[in-house]
């Protein structure tokens, strides 16, 4: 796509937001059906697209992680629009009665959305289900990385929307670019720390504001009171589904010091359980392109190079397939590229501590990661992690559940993200709170008005 035929496309949108006035709640569930009947008819190509530009992308994760997710929002905001588009009244100072104050919730206008490749379909749509809900026009650029998805959005969409409604534009990072110059009402951009910063910097110009869901490194806190082997099943769950490749996939675990080893092991037994295979077994998806797989090959080497221990799933193939076996890297050490960067694959560090104080404080030292989990059934161990530093969200025994749940803001904290959607926050995030004050019949306040030296002026002294 060209940067005219781009503008053109927002153009089109822009104008028709301008022109015609905020979306009845009957259109908006019109909107929001007719994107469930898409994504329900053409789930099995979506499947087939994502597994395409994956090289192997397992089409359960594929249902249960973006199908299933991406159909609960759709149904949970056309449920609930009524309610959340309701106005909403405001007490009225003495001083200012009679009258009446209240919030219409507004659609802001056009909201572009930026997708990474990660889960291509939930993180494109996702964001579109609440601005749509909100009355919004939506773009959508999908990510490069994804051709075969990004082409297939594209078909779908424009058969099934009117593109002053609902379009996508595919492109390389020239587009990207191009599209995060546009002067959107509102810019979601769902992808790394380092280009959320050029997003951010591009929509400034433009004074649009964004949402910027990031990345970061999620930790596992495991407090000495809970059983080991519980934690590492869902520890397990949680970093190998899609490969390790989702943004709150816990990215390191923090378990006591003695139990580093038992720890890692019992990992990898439950690994070697879900996939007792992994070349060709569907159940387990492949890394991305060659670049990611050659860093985390690179940053486990580092490690090991370094004195860490390394545990590997048997069937690590010879390192010429797309696949990264499960690996557990044992105490590696804090300044290597692992305990650094954001893995973003199917590799965990455990790292053990002396203290759960020194565990938490660990953390609390490092850049506000996007999630955090705490394993304890301890309430004031609970409060202790809870208390002990900022992370955009939280699961308590368990991993990524917290993002499932649609009536809980979504998003990060600092680096790991800056504003939240999903269900009533997302549906706010893409309106305009309007403040309308109503004076009514009598405007007593104005008769309060100049010479001073009545009633007014006492009010003021
Ligand atoms: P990325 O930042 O490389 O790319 C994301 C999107 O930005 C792509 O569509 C790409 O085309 C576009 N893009 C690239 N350069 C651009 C530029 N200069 N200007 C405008 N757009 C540009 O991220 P990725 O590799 O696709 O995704 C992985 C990252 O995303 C990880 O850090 C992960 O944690 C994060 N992530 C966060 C969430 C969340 O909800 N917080 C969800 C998934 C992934």
């Amino acid at each position: 796509m060209t940067q005219a035929q781009l503008s053109d496309r927002f153009g089109l949108q822009h104008a028709a937001s301008r022109a015609e006035g905020a979306a009845s709640a009957q259109e908006r569930r019109g909107r929001l059906e007719t994107l469930k009947a898409l994504v329900l008819e053409r789930r099995e190509a979506f499947a087939r697209a994502i597994d395409a530009d994956f090289g192997a992308r397992s089409a359960m994760e594929t249902g249960l992680l973006e199908v299933t997710p991406l159909i609960r929002s759709l149904d949970h905001a056309r449920a609930r629009l009524g309610r959340w588009m309701r106005d909403e009244r405001r007490p009225v100072d003495l001083m200012f009665q009679p009258s009446r104050a209240w919030i219409r919730h507004e659609p802001l206008g056009v909201v572009g959305v930026i997708a990474p490749w990660n889960y291509p379909l939930l993180l494109a749509l996702g964001p579109t289900v609440d601005a749509l809900a909100a009355g919004n026009r939506v773009m959508i650029k999908p990510s490069e990385l994804t051709p075969a998805f990004g082409a297939l959005l594209e078909a779908a969409v424009a058969e099934r929307f009117d593109p002053a409604v609902l379009t996508v534009v595919n492109g390389g990072i020239d587009v990207a670019q191009a599209f995060s110059r546009l002067a959107f009402d509102h810019l979601v951009f769902t992808g790394s720390t380092r280009v959320g910063r050029e997003v951010m910097r591009a929509a400034a110009e433009n004074l649009t504001p964004v949402t910027l869901e990031l990345g970061g490194k999620s930790p596992a806190v495991v407090a000495p009171d809970y059983p080991l082997d519980k934690a590492a099943r869902s520890i397990t769950f949680g970093k190998f589904l899609n490969a390790g490749q989702t943004c709150i996939a816990p990215d390191y675990a923090l378990v006591p010091a003695g139990q580093v080893r038992a720890f890692a092991e019992a990992v990898l037994d439950q690994a070697r359980r879900a996939y007792p295979r992994l070349q060709d077994n569907p159940d387990y998806s492949g890394v991305i392109s060659d670049r990611h797989r050659v860093r985390l090959r690179e940053a486990v080497a580092a490690a090991k190079a370094a004195g860490a221990e390394v545990l590997e799933h048997p069937d690590a193939g010879d390192g010429n397939t797309g696949k990264i076996a499960p690996t557990l890297v044992l105490n590696p050490p804090s300044d290597s590229l692992l305990m650094q960067e954001e893995i973003f694959g199917p590799v965990l560090p455990v790292v053990g501590y002396d203290s759960l104080d020194e565990a938490l404080a660990f953390v609390a030292a490092r850049p506000r990661p996007l999630a955090l989990y705490g394993f304890t059934n301890q309430a004031r161990t609970r409060d202790r992690i809870l208390g002990s530093g900022l992370s955009g969200g939280v699961t308590l025994n368990g991993t990524m559940l917290h993002i499932a749940q649609n009536d809980l803001p979504f998003g990060g904290v600092g680096p790991s993200g800056l504003g939240a959607y999903h269900g009533p926050e997302g549906f706010k995030r893409f309106s305009h709170a309007r403040a309308v004050y109503d004076v009514g019949p009598v405007n007593a306040f104005e008769r309060l008005g100049p010479p001073w030296d009545g009633a007014a002026g006492r009010l003021a002294r």
